[in-house]
């Protein structure tokens, strides 16, 4: 198993419309139409205009592993969890974000590889962050 243990997120309001697209099985960024690309982490502003973020956009939820780790040991409720990867997915069309990837064999994950979103982390309570598989 190599899902993510479960942990309650603190979410910034201008957060919500992520998780919200997640639990959809959908991936969606802030998006500013006046420079026509995504401001990630989502902020309520255009980090390069400062003009107010207007848009949501649906990106297609496939990507690749920009960036890895296998997490082997961990601490509180992570130190009883079997390995598990925490990645940096680029997403196709839009930002890079850190996501937990889950695949049956951890030798198959690999810088590059093609993913797609399978959903939420799935947690006993609160929110959790973007899951997927090896495409
Ligand atoms: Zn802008």
């Amino acid at each position: 198993m190599t899902d993510l243990p479960g942990v309650d997120l603190a979410l910034n309001p201008e957060d919500v419309p992520f998780f919200d697209a997640l639990d959809r099985g959908e991936i969606a960024v802030p998006w500013c139409v006046h420079c026509d690309d995504h401001v990630w982490p989502p902020r309520t502003r255009c980090v390069a205009c400062y003009r107010e973020v207007e848009e949501w956009r649906t990106l297609p939820g496939t990507g690749e592993i920009y960036s890895f780790s296998v997490v082997h040991r961990g601490d509180g409720v992570f130190a009883k969890r079997p390995p598990y990867v925490f990645a940096l997915v680029s997403l196709d069309g839009g930002p890079t974000i850190m996501a937990n990837v889950v695949a049956d064999d951890l030798a198959a994950v690999a810088v590059g590889r093609r993913v797609r979103l399978a959903g939420p982390v799935v947690v006993e309570s609160g929110r959790g962050g973007a899951r997927f598989v090896l495409d």
